[in-house]
């Protein structure tokens, strides 16, 4: 499906007509290039913390050309922020208003990132174990959510393709520990095209930065249910390009695309229904037999009934909550008693921004995805045990078969009702998916990492 208003405001007499009439004009977004995937211009650091220290030397070892000051740069391709030690909100204006003064010179596609601690009781990385911040003060508690405040604000107020996002790194976590590399990474790369408004909290040390960044799932072996088409295809396909084995699997209705998928890929196929008992031992047995371990599962299949609560009926809600919520919660079980696990296994699940904001029409849906929210944040500690993660990705608006069958008037209000101003593509999901289930993010666990353009729909 194409968002055919997208591509008409990017040509030249589109452009002129929006612009004049004032119409939301959405850019195509900087995604994913192997070898070339940074912003384009200079890397600006600002804040004297420990955290924007490390950052710098991150950069740097990136070959970026990186400044400590917004004087005398005239093309500037990200902006870090370092709030980490900031202990009352009378200290946040000052990184903010210098901030303000780089705006103008930040280029499309570019990226605004803040480091911060978390405020106390939110986003602790409890889920992941992380030490808390009970004995914070209520001014830090106040200033490090003020953060959270300017970096949701930013997102809401860049255009061109520019997306802010925040890492929080949990109180006890060295402010260079792997996986904060790793987010800063993933927040400038083209990864991170569609992720907007979000923060990702580091909960512990675990982790390896020191990875290939075009191929951060080398030589992994991976699971994909719901395969066949739409973000599951994609998220096979770009897993595969980031150097996994990627084992495809869907409903024997689908057979002949997923067939065609795994030819392509050169891997066996796995007809199966993820609702089916025996699902997650058939997942094993296959993939041992073949490859001798499982690294890195994605929860994909997914299936909507859309009636309003007064018109559902039973079928329509458990068809539901079978396929999106009972079959992870089962196939996980199997998974963690397993011995067939690799040494860092990690799992990502699809939630949705309706199991996190509700949405009309969806009790079952966001039921379902609420669930996959709740499943993530308890299952966490269990997975750690055998020193892996698990985290779910919801995505907002995606141009999908799915999405396609939303009526049109509504389909193009949903569209732009986010930062962004469009839908975001399969591949978009498949990224922020494939950060998720890499090393990188190794001290990143129980989490819920919107793909929404922060979507204005629970925001
Ligand atoms: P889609 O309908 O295009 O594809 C879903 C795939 O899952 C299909 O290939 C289907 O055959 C397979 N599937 C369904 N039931 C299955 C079962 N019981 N066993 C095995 N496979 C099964 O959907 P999509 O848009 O690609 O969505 C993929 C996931 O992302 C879903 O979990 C969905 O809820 C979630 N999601 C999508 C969007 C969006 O905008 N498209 C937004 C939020 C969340």
């Amino acid at each position: 499906m194409t968002d055919t208003y997208l591509d008409m405001v990017n040509s030249g007499l589109g452009k002129q007509l929006a612009s004049k009439l004032g119409l939301p004009r959405p850019v195509t977004l900087r995604r994913f290039k192997a070898g070339a995937d940074f912003p384009d211009g200079s890397v600006l650091v600002l804040g004297k913390g420990r955290a924007g220290d490390a950052a710098a030397k991150d950069l740097l070892a990136w070959n970026l050309d990186v400044r400590r000051t917004a004087q005398d740069v005239d093309r500037v391709g990200a902006v870090v922020i370092d709030y980490t030690e900031a202990e009352s909100p009378a200290q946040l204006g000052g990184p903010a208003l210098e901030l303000a003064s780089a705006l103008r010179k930040l280029r499309p596609g570019g990226r605004v990132i803040t480091l911060s601690r978390p405020a106390l009781g939110i986003g602790t990385g409890a889920a992941s174990g992380a030490a808390g911040s009970e004995a914070l003060s209520p001014a830090v508690s106040a200033a490090r959510q003020g953060a959270v405040g300017i970096l949701r604000s930013v997102a809401q107020e860049m255009r061109g393709g520019v997306t802010a996002n925040g890492v929080l790194i949990a109180d006890g976590v060295a402010v260079d520990a792997p996986s904060v590399t790793g987010a800063i990474r993933f927040f400038l790369s083209g990864r991170s095209a569609y992720v907007d408004g979000q923060f990702l909290t580091v909960g512990d040390d675990r982790g390896d930065a020191g990875l290939d960044w075009d191929h951060p799932v080398a030589g992994k072996v991976a699971v994909v249910t719901g395969a066949a088409r739409g973000i599951g295809e994609q998220v096979t396909r770009t897993l595969a390009a980031s150097g996994a084995t990627v084992i495809p699997v869907d409903v024997p209705m689908a057979g002949d695309a997923l067939t065609k998928l795994a030819n392509e890929l050169r891997v066996p196929a796995l007809q199966l229904d993820v609702t089916d008992p025996q699902a997650g031992q058939k997942i094993l047995d296959l993939v041992t037999a073949r490859y001798g371990r499982l690294d890195l599962v994605v929860h994909n299949a997914g299936i909507t009934r859309d009636k309003m609560l007064a018109n559902m009926d039973q079928a329509k809600w458990d068809s539901v909550i079978a396929v999106n919520i009972e079959s992870q919660l089962r196939i996980n079980e199997t998974l963690l008693a397993s011995e067939d696990l690799g040494a860092a296994p990690r799992i990502v699940c699809l939630a949705s921004t309706s199991g996190v904001a509700g949405n009309r029409g969806q009790t079952n849906y966001a039921a379902s995805k609420a669930g996959v929210i709740g499943l993530v944040a308890a299952t966490a500690p269990l997975i750690a045990a055998k020193g892996g993660t698990i985290n779910a990705v919801a995505p907002g608006f995606i141009e999908s078969d799915m999405t396609a069958k939303i009526p049109a008037a509504r389909r193009q209000i949903s569209r732009r009702l986010n930062s962004l101003q469009q839908g975001g593509l399969p591949v978009d999901v498949a990224q922020a998916i494939t950060f998720l289930l890499s090393d990188a993010a190794g001290g990143i666990n129980g989490q819920t990492l919107r793909v929404c353009g922060q979507s204005l729909v629970g925001a």
